[in-house]
């Protein structure tokens, strides 16, 4: 008889032996973080070394692992280093690696059928419940992320205002718009277009000078709408807008949807974690009232790539929206096809990955008031960032900060600011000091530190601010040279105070009031 084939080796020795060294190297990789730069640019003639042909034959599981090592491992992301402030990242932890690593060994399904880990991630959904105040039967789904969570809560509000036939009968002409701030998240208008409605039935309410939803504006809208026939269906508050950090006031939004009888839905993606700070959960009083929040895992909670999560108060909405009835799905009363209702039945997917261990075992293993706590630090560091900020003339604060976001930028006597303060980024970024990103606030460009990772400490946020004013006065410097195309007979120092002169007084007029 031929030889069987399996992926399984015959012996397991050496497999094992290189296992437990990927795991050694990976906690040596963490232990020492700090030693390396947050990010380097990954070199042309590495990534022109991945670039081959399907390997049609073996290669020894070393030798790949080599150049894991090598190629893949110093050009990663950056988002563990504890100066990773871009975006808004999380952290990753040992303990959410090693879930992947049992979650891997599982290779569970978790679209249906009836197995633990499928309880595992029940689990998780109700603590996900009871963290927001929920009812204990809320229903919910772990996803990749807030993007697809809020598609969920588009499909799921849709389908409560027009009845699940519009399953069958798609929305047709039925004019239904949806409400929220110019400060959301750009998946949302996403996830009208997905959801067929479009992006403009999306109406984009301004905001206050906190970044806030002006609830004034949107009843107004609401009306005008109504007023022309239209079908206001949905409203979706934001607990943690991406750009500033602000929470809207979403008791107050709670009071408009029921009102007007909308669909209340937050896009909590790192904001909603704050429920578990007992200093931040103020911020969210409302979000108990919502019908379904979006949020991940992965930002604020520390859960390793990718953990997002949809929480609907009531269940029959979400399983009307999604309910699957193919005859492959078919549920039994016993056997591996019982359990009643599958996660394939709760959003789009089918075939589901085991992402709810790495949550359970984060929540499990540091508990939920120990990442509370770090929502908190990174806050408070948040707010020692502003403070240096607001001291530093050379620069000049861009926002309020409500919970862990700082916009800020240099300020220098002229010149083209906002180009300044992308090459200033750019500069940290590829020094590998530091890695904020930018974004827009009131139309210029900020440098903005989104601080999110457990290991950032304030030595972290001195460092930050020092290498963006060594950044921004070697640029003024270097442009007040080339303009005048003489050595440099200037003192840097020189420079430097007359930048910081002129940008203080650019930044006073610039402050806008209210600004803490
Ligand atoms: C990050 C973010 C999203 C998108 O979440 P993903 O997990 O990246 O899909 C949506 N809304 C807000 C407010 C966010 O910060």
């Amino acid at each position: 008889m031929r030889d069987m084939e399996s992926l399984d080796p015959a012996d397991w020795s050496d497999l094992r032996a290189l296992g437990h060294r990927m795991v050694d190297d990976m906690f040596d990789h963490m232990a020492n973080l700090r030693d390396g730069p947050v990010w380097r640019p990954m070199p042309e003639e590495s990534r022109r070394e991945l670039r081959r042909v399907l390997p049609r034959g073996p290669t020894p599981a070393e030798a790949v692992y080599e150049e894991f090592q090598r190629l893949v491992q110093p050009y990663a992301t950056g988002n563990l280093h504890p100066r990773f402030m871009g975006w808004v990242h999380g952290g990753g932890s040992p303990v959410g690696m090693l879930a992947e690593l049992l979650a891997g060994g599982l290779n569970a399904n978790l679209g249906g059928r009836d197995h633990a880990p499928i309880e595992i991630e029940r689990q998780v959904i109700a603590w996900a419940a009871e963290m927001l105040g929920f009812p204990a039967d809320a229903s919910g789904v772990l996803v990749t992320g807030t993007s697809i969570a809020n598609l969920i809560g588009v499909l799921v509000a849709r389908s409560a205002s027009l009845g699940p036939s519009v399953r069958r009968d798609g929305v047709g002409d039925t004019g239904l718009v949806a409400y929220t701030s110019v400060a959301a998240h750009g998946c949302l208008p996403r996830a009208m277009e997905m959801a067929g409605l479009g992006r403009d039935a999306l109406r984009m309410i301004p905001c206050d000078d906190q970044g806030r939803m002006k609830v004034g504006a949107l009843t107004a809208r609401v009306a005008e709408d109504r007023s022309r026939g239209l079908r206001p269906f949905l409203l979706v508050g934001t607990a943690g807008t991406v750009d500033i950090g602000a929470v809207d006031n979403l008791a107050a939004l709670a009071d408009v949807a029921e009102d007007e009888g909308l669909w209340f839905h937050v896009d909590g993606a790192f904001g909603a974690i704050a429920a578990l700070a007992p200093k931040l959960r103020p911020l969210l009083a409302g979000i108990e009232r919502a019908d379904s929040v979006a949020f991940d895992f992965h930002k604020w909670a520390q859960v390793p790539y990718d953990a997002g999560c949809i929480v609907v108060r009531d269940g029959a909405r979400q399983l009307e929206t999604f309910g699957a009835e193919a005859a492959y799905l078919r549920r039994e009363s016993r056997g591996l096809a019982g359990g009643g209702i599958w996660p394939c039945d709760l959003g789009p997917d089918l075939s589901r990955g085991f992402r709810a261990l790495k949550v359970w075992m984060t929540l499990s293993v540091y508990g939920a008031d120990r990442i509370g706590a770090i929502a908190q630090q990174t806050c408070d560091l948040a707010a020692t960032l502003a403070a240096r900020v607001d001291r530093e003339p050379a620069l000049e604060r861009l926002a309020p900060v409500a919970l862990n976001i700082v916009c800020f930028r240099f300020v220098a006597a002229d010149g083209d600011l906002d180009r300044l303060n992308a090459d200033i980024v750019a500069d940290l970024q590829e020094e590998g000091i530091a890695a904020p990103s930018t974004t827009i606030v009131d139309g210029v460009l900020a440098i903005r530190a989104a601080i999110v990772n457990h290991r950032t400490n304030y030595a972290d946020i001195a460092i930050l601010v020092d290498a963006v004013l060594e950044a921004g006065r070697t640029r003024v410097e270097a442009a007040a040279v080339a303009e005048k195309e003489v050595p440099p007979v200037i003192h840097r120092g020189q420079v430097y105070r007359e930048a910081s002169r002129l940008g203080a007084e650019v930044s006073r007029s610039r402050r806008v009031p209210g600004f803490t």
